[in-house]
């Protein structure tokens, strides 16, 4: 019983630990929204895809199709 009291107090202080260490849950991170492109050919609203993407002088279009891409393509020609 000599170690009794030492212990529980040991006990206590990890609890106590413990207890310091716990947070309020951080809110979840919001993911960023994917930034949506129009497809300029059907006005399509799309995710940024690399291979359905066409490098322009305007900078980067993005196609909801190779369809859209090729008819693209085709105006531009
Ligand atoms: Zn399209």
């Amino acid at each position: 019983m000599k170690y009794l009291i030492p212990l529980i107090l040991v006990i206590l202080l990890i609890r106590h630990l413990l207890k310091k260490k716990k947070r309020k849950p951080t809110p979840a991170m919001k993911p960023e929204p994917e930034e949506l492109k129009q497809d300029p050919v059907c006005g399509a609203y799309v995710a940024q895809e690399r291979d359905l993407s066409l490098r322009t002088e305007d900078g980067m279009v993005y196609f909801c199709s190779k369809g859209c891409m090729e008819k693209f393509r085709e105006l531009k020609q």
